[in-house]
């Protein structure tokens, strides 16, 4: 699966990310690469791969990138070559984007593959307390974020599954549960047709 978590910036998708791989290590992600300046305690190729725009620019025009989008002025955008690494590997593959990157995965022919979850903050006050919290962000940087929080918001209802990040670990909990379900479907355990047979044939053996 590609698992998609979107949210405004603050609402907490970065810690749920982060919760969701420790809670399984078999969930790769996905590391973005962008133009924006790193940030104190980021380090390149593991949260971010921290790139000039020439070089993004360059990415984008060769087809590596999976989709990417310009978000709060710098280009983000998702490598194609670890996803499919990720896929013949049979691993998830964890996707923290925004709206406008959700779209073309769900549009693209992985679409079928992908899982959204939208995070929603519990109201505009605690957003803003959260961004202030974080305390990486300059006053404007925060300003800017919180202007551009509605239109992110604004396109939850193009999700699957939509949380209130209240309590962090509830949230992570139900996150966990929707992961849990959707790895049940299905059509995605192709294994079970000859665990099947496989019941059939002692069923038939058996007195
Ligand atoms: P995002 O990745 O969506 O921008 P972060 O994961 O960086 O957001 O979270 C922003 C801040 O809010 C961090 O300081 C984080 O610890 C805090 N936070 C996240 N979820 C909660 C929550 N449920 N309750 C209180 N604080 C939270
Ligand atoms: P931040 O600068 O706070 O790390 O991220 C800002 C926004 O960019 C967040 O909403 C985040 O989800 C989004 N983002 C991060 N990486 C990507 C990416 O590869 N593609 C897209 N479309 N958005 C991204």
């Amino acid at each position: 699966m590609l698992i998609i978590l979107s949210s405004p910036s603050g609402a907490g998708k970065s810690t749920l990310s982060r919760m969701l791989r420790e809670w399984d290590s078999d969930i790769g992600f996905s590391i973005s690469y962008t133009t924006r300046n790193p940030r104190i305690g980021e380090i390149d190729g593991q949260d971010y791969h921290f790139v000039s725009k020439d070089e993004f620019q360059k990415d984008i025009a060769a087809g590596k990138m999976l989709e990417h989008a310009e978000v709060f002025g710098n280009l983000y955008g998702s490598p194609l070559a670890p996803i499919k690494r990720a896929i013949n590997l049979g691993r998830d593959i964890l996707f923290d984007i925004d709206w406008k990157g959700a779209q073309q995965i769900q549009n693209s022919p992985l679409g079928p593959n992908s899982l959204s979850i939208f995070i929603l903050p519990p109201s505009i006050a605690e957003l803003q307390k959260r961004l202030e919290k974080r305390g990486l962000d300059k006053i404007d940087v925060i300003r800017e974020r919180m202007k551009r929080s509605w239109d992110e918001i604004s396109h939850w209802n193009e999700y699957a599954y939509v949380l209130i990040n209240k309590n962090l670990e509830q949230t992570a909990e139900q996150l966990q549960n929707i992961i849990t379900a959707e790895r049940s479907k299905r059509s995605r355990q192709p294994e079970l047709y000859s665990h099947v047979m496989q019941l059939q044939d002692e069923f038939e053996q058996s007195p």
